[in-house]
């Protein structure tokens, strides 16, 4: 599969302009001559959704299947990370199980489903008319496009099990459109953001611990029940994490803060640093004692 997903994904591979009503003709299927050919050239980028579903699939933690099935990668110029499935050294996808096909094929990731589809953009949440836009990609490699069925997009994306995947992927998507269109306007983010993009988009079970933690808590103001809710609902979390980045990356604050919440972290950051400062003053200084007993040479007066 060598679409190379740039989120939203767009392929520099013979695009042809598609809306949902669009036919393509394709068939993929046990048996084709070009059968897994697609997951030996794998480059897959991974969705918040796709790595929820992966680590249900596979009994991981999102930590532990970050660590054992992804590498990292960077998805713009500010260094936005993404995350990609990992191949071995030839490309060939670790899911891919010989010729019995892909081995998590139930839960196949965003990219997976689309292909040759591939997502050009997405209507806004809550909008009355749908504006998905797409195209087909075609590789010589790929069988797929010779056979004579032909269907819609809507009903290719239906057969593939590509709403489910959209309707938790879509707000991220967004996010990364405005990251991506606001340009130098933003900036860089800084690298504490960046982490917290990290955590809240793919390392969802860490972000749940910092979601649930003492320090949120005492910073934001969420009602009772969202956090029972989070604490036990990975869709719902995932919905809250683009909420969380929206605020951290854009300043649209729809979480609420503790009422003097800034100005107590502020002063407890002021706390470690002075701590720190002392620290290293003192360790300076008894650096210095030792250097003058010894006569400055090394050896003890
Ligand atoms: S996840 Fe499955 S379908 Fe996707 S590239 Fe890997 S083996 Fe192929
Ligand atoms: S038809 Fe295309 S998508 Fe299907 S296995 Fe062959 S190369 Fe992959």
């Amino acid at each position: 599969m060598s679409t190379k997903p740039d989120i939203p994904f767009k392929s520099a591979v013979m695009p042809q302009a598609l809306t949902a009503e669009s036919r393509l003709r394709f068939r993929c299927h046990k048996g084709i001559s070009c059968f897994n050919a697609c997951c030996k050239a794998a480059d897959v980028t991974l969705t918040p959704y796709d790595i929820l579903r992966l680590k249900r699939r596979l009994g991981l933690s999102s930590t532990e299947l970050l660590r054992r099935h992804t590498v990292p990668f960077q998805m713009d110029a500010d260094g936005l990370p993404g995350v990609k499935l990992k191949t071995d050294e030839s490309g060939v996808c670790l899911q891919l199980a010989g010729d019995a096909g892909c081995a998590i094929y139930a839960d196949r990731p965003t990219v997976c489903r689309y292909y040759p589809v591939a997502l050009l953009a997405l209507r806004e949440q809550d909008a009355p008319t749908a504006e998905e836009r797409y195209s087909v990609v075609q590789e010589a490699h790929c069988k797929g496009h010779e056979g004579p069925r032909e269907l819609s997009v809507t009903a290719y994306r239906a057969e593939q099990g590509c709403e489910d995947f959209d309707s938790l992927n879509r707000e991220w998507y967004q996010l990364i459109l405005k990251k991506k269109s606001a340009g130098p306007a933003v900036g860089r983010p800084p690298e504490a953001s960046l982490r917290l993009f990290f955590m809240a988009s793919y390392d969802l079970d860490t972000f749940r611990r910092f979601v649930l933690s003492e320090n949120f808590r005492n910073t934001y103001s969420l009602p009772k029940a969202l956090y029972r809710e989070v604490a036990q609902d990975d869709e719902a979390l995932l919905r809250f994490s683009y909420r969380f980045l929206r605020q951290v990356l854009f300043g649209e604050r729809t979480i609420e803060e503790v009422a003097g919440a800034w100005d107590r972290r502020v002063t407890q950051r002021q706390e470690v640093w002075e701590a720190r400062r002392q620290r290293e003053l003192e360790r300076r200084m008894a650096a210095e004692d030792a250097k003058d007993s010894d006569g400055g040479d090394g050896r003890a007066s």
